[in-house]
């Protein structure tokens, strides 16, 4: 029988995760006859009793497999050290707040044996998120795809299930500057979206701060897309020709304020790439890992 790992990342979500596993158990008995399915969740540095529960579960179903990060890495980061211990001829991502039903998975399984490396979940809608997130992931997903070359398909998150050719893929790439649903959009795997109602948090709050998706978002765009640089060259080449036009009227002191605000600007731009590839020059491992288990 084909075997399917479904990786949970999780981070302080003590609230969700009893409900999340005997969820992911059920799903388990619904696709008994067509998949061999486990569950490899993956703590990133919870402070709070999650790893507990998990700890439970895993003792009593060998299905659930647990690896725990010495501190909190980020979701993709988790995601990633999931994807290094998977094993199976399938593998899906899966939120651990239940805002992914994993009751969509059979579906979405079916979907992917039509002939698909990838099948992403998109959200047709978001119950009760805010209008800032709502506004704020618009944005996000349009601006990406107009400054890189890579197109990501819009509103999708980590849901997403997919065949080994593609985890392998992605485990190979391991720079540190990680946007996932990037770095899978980069692989050209066939993929095909799967329509689905987003639900609600089932408890607790967002992990992610206005600040923290800031910084996701500006992974997202550094990590594919050199196209930010361009435009830098072309405000460049703008200021030329307005600096002519400037020396008619001698505006000399605005010429100048403008001319350094933009020289620090690029320098601050280039040196994010830089600080990009100093990072990956080091070399260090992506992630830490306190301990494993019911995994070799
Ligand atoms: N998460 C994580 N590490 C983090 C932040 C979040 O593993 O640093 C997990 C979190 O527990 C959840 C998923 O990533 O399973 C998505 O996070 P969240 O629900 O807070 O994001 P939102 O749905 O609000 O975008
Ligand atoms: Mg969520």
């Amino acid at each position: 029988m084909k075997t399917l790992d479904i990786i949970v990342p999780f981070y302080n979500e003590e609230e969700c995760i009893e409900k999340l596993l005997t969820r992911l158990l059920a799903l388990k008995e619904v696709l008994s006859e067509t998949l061999d399915v486990n569950f490899i969740l993956v703590d990133d540095g919870s402070s709070d009793n999650s790893v507990l529960f998990v700890n439970n579960y895993a003792e009593k179903h060998k299905c659930i497999k647990l690896i725990t990060f010495t501190r909190n890495f980020g979701q993709d980061i988790a995601v990633t050290a999931g994807l290094d211990y998977s094993t199976g001829d399938y593998v899906a991502i899966i939120d651990s707040d239940l805002q992914d039903p994993p009751e969509l998975i059979p579906a979405m399984y079916e979907k992917l044996a039509e002939g698909y490396d990838i099948v992403y979940a998109k959200r047709i809608e978001r119950k009760s998120e805010t209008l800032f997130k709502k506004l704020t992931a618009y944005g996000f997903y349009r601006v990406i795809n107009l400054l890189s070359e890579i197109k990501m398909p819009p509103d999708t998150g980590n849901f997403r299930i997919m065949t080994a050719k593609v985890r392998k893929t992605v485990n190979a790439m391991k720079e540190h500057q990680r946007f996932l649903r990037g770095l899978i959009a980069w692989s050209g795997f066939k993929s095909v979206p799967y329509y689905y109602n987003r639900d609600e948090r089932e408890a607790g709050k967002t992990k992610y701060s206005a600040l923290k998706m800031f910084k996701l978002a500006l992974t997202g765009i550094f990590s594919l897309s050199y196209r930010l640089l361009d435009l830098v060259w072309g405000i460049a080449g703008l200021l030329i020709i307005l600096s002519f036009v400037a020396a008619i009227y001698n505006p000399v002191i605005s010429a100048i304020l403008f001319c350094s605000a933009l020289q620090i600007a690029a320098i601050g731009l280039v040196g994010m790439y830089i600080a990009g590839i100093s990072q990956d020059t080091k070399a260090r491992p992506l992630y830490v890992i306190d301990k494993v288990i019911n995994l070799n």
